[in-house]
């Protein structure tokens, strides 16, 4: 099995070659880390407007990379949802293109779904059912994936992910957001003391599984503001040697506690899922923000303590890409869940398939219970 995996649903165009073996052929990724620098934001219509511009270009160099022609692929994989309908219809036009053309099936993939899954590709022998915590910069999800296309969703953010709160702090902080917020704030929090500035723990005092972030957003916003560092959304200065230290403090302090809300709501996850499936062994984290190493670090402890095991994809397949589109593609074609190759004349008609808003699995609370 051959599968071409493409994503457009956010702000990066990516494209990957993936063999049914796991082996990755060709793995193509084209940021709009410029145009979010530059503008603080994803503008839906600028953001289709740079897939639009590039999605040949990453297409073929995925199949160019991987020495392959369309005709020998066994199938393509296009994410559907959910993300920007503007920017998901282009991965989606360009996979039906593909495949009206050269008669091949095609698998619409949930992007958090592929975020989970990707995690299969890098430890071969994970075998469901096992806990997800998907961390990325719209989403916030805790899963308990049972089966293949099967989720029970154990927690989701009831405001921002934990990726928006890193993208603003960096913004507030005046620091470099071409390389991203979260790796800038990443790196410059190992300067700083986390206990140097007291954030509240989101949701102590909710007994579920559900996050939120944009308390702690007001909160940092706050901190920075009153330490004249920022003003009405606007960072005043860049990161000047003089002030270094206090925007370390601020970054550090804010990491932590970002981070000790997902370590408590792990735990209870971890409770909650093994009461549901007690053969769970493996926690994945995935999503951009898993490729942070603090994150890592303090999430494995908690899953130790728990006699599990943590399994967290390499950075490049945390933070979007098109192997995890391919593999989630190969996953579903193995079992037959694929749709047959559009007629060549509708080819075109990308709404067809878009799934822009698409929960990735029923939602849960403690007390109920789940069927199997
Ligand atoms: P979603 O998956 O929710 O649709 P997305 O596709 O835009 O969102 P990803 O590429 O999966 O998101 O993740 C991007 C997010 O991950 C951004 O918010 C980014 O700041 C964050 N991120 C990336 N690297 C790091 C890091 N080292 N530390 C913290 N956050 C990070
Ligand atoms: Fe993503």
């Amino acid at each position: 099995v051959l599968v071409l995996g493409i994503e457009t649903s956010c702000d990066d165009t990516a494209a990957a070659v993936v063999r049914g073996n796991g082996e990755i052929l060709s793995q193509v990724v084209s940021s709009q880390a410029d145009l979010l620098a530059r503008y603080g934001g994803v503008a839906p219509k600028m953001a289709e407007e740079a897939h639009a511009l590039v999605i040949d270009k990453v297409v073929q160099q995925a199949l160019d990379n991987a020495n392959l022609t369309e005709k020998e692929l066994s199938a393509v994989a296009v994410t559907i949802g959910p993300g920007l309908s503007l920017c998901l219809r282009v991965g989606v036009s360009k996979a039906r293109r593909i495949a009206g053309m050269f008669r091949l099936p095609i698998v619409g993939v949930h992007h958090m779904e592929a975020h989970a899954l990707v995690a299969r590709l890098v430890q071969r022998d994970l075998q469901f059912p096992f806990l997800g915590l998907l961390i990325s910069g719209g989403h916030n999800l805790l899963i308990l994936a049972q089966s293949l296309g099967n989720y029970v969703q154990l927690g989701t953010t009831i405001d921002d992910a934990i990726g928006e709160a890193y993208d603003k702090t960096a913004r507030w902080l005046g620091l470099d957001m071409r390389k991203g917020g979260g790796p800038a704030l990443e790196e410059l929090a190992r300067e700083g003391d986390a206990n140097s500035i007291k954030f509240s723990i989101p949701m102590r005092q909710h007994k579920d599984c559900n996050f939120s972030y944009a308390g702690l957003k007001t909160q940092v916003r706050m901190a920075i503001e009153s330490r004249n560092l920022c003003v009405d959304d606007v960072p005043l200065s860049a990161a000047t040697f003089d002030d270094r230290k206090l925007r370390a403090d601020i970054a550090a302090s804010f990491q932590r506690v970002a981070v000790l809300h997902l370590e408590e709501r792990c735990q209870r996850a971890i409770e909650w899922a093994l009461k549901i499936e007690p053969s769970i062994k493996c926690l994945v984290v995935s999503g951009g923000v898993a490729s942070n190493q603090y994150v890592r670090c303090r999430l494995n402890h908690i899953v130790e303590e728990n006699g599990l095991k943590l399994v967290c994809p390499p950075p490049s397949l945390c933070t979007d890409n098109g192997v995890m589109i391919a593999w989630t593609g190969i996953e579903h074609f193995r079992l037959g869940r694929y749709d047959p190759p559009p007629p060549p004349d509708e080819a075109e008609d990308a709404q067809l398939d878009l799934r822009p808003r698409w929960p990735l699995g029923e939602e849960y609370s403690e007390g109920r219970s789940v069927a199997r």
